[in-house]
């Protein structure tokens, strides 16, 4: 198995099931196999930083104690079944007054790379967005699509994006990592 420095993780579509904009704790569950997958993952020596784009913020559609209560949750879970992640980054960011840190911009991955020293060239993406995917290719990063969230629509639009893995889900795409397929 290649082995990377750093394994980012998009949240919604990826960790979760979508509805758009989570705004309450209530509203917001891993799917099933995620934990596991994490673990799986982290057993074989992985660490693991999440990067989303959280506009309903700007939107005034997700309030931001709303937003802490949740990757307070996120982080609790992640902890309690030992696998190492170094932070949470979200950016607020509407579409249409964005930054460079809303994906695909880089700037939230670098902060992350400042703040705890990845080598994001031996690093990797996985997400389920062509932003994504586009965030990863703009750093040279390993890129991984998984099917669940969007991940079938961005299938069939990835243009000239070539993913390095296109994965069922991120069990699959653990297992995959790992080498037990
Ligand atoms: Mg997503």
């Amino acid at each position: 198995m290649k082995k990377y420095d750093t394994i980012f993780l998009d949240r919604d579509g990826t960790l979760n099931p979508d509805p758009g904009y989570i705004n309450a704790l209530d509203q917001f569950a891993f799917y099933d196999f995620t934990l596991q997958a994490l673990k799986n993952l982290s057993e074989d020596g992985n660490r693991f930083c999440i990067v989303t784009n959280q506009s309903g913020i700007d939107r005034g559609k997700i309030k931001i104690d709303n937003l802490s209560e949740i990757h307070n949750y996120i982080l609790n879970q992640f902890y309690e079944n030992g696998i190492e992640l170094l932070g949470i980054y979200y950016c607020p960011d509407h579409p249409d007054q964005a930054t460079q840190f809303r994906k695909p911009g880089t700037k939230m991955f670098n902060q992350a790379s400042e703040d705890h020293q990845i080598d994001l060239q031996r690093s990797i993406m996985i997400g389920d967005a062509l932003s994504d995917l586009e965030a990863g290719v703009n750093l040279r990063m390993d890129t991984m699509l998984v099917l669940t969230g969007r991940g079938k629509d961005t299938q069939q639009n990835l243009g000239s994006i070539s993913p390095t893995y296109i994965m069922q889900d991120l069990m699959d795409g653990a297992n995959k990592l790992i080498g037990i397929r």
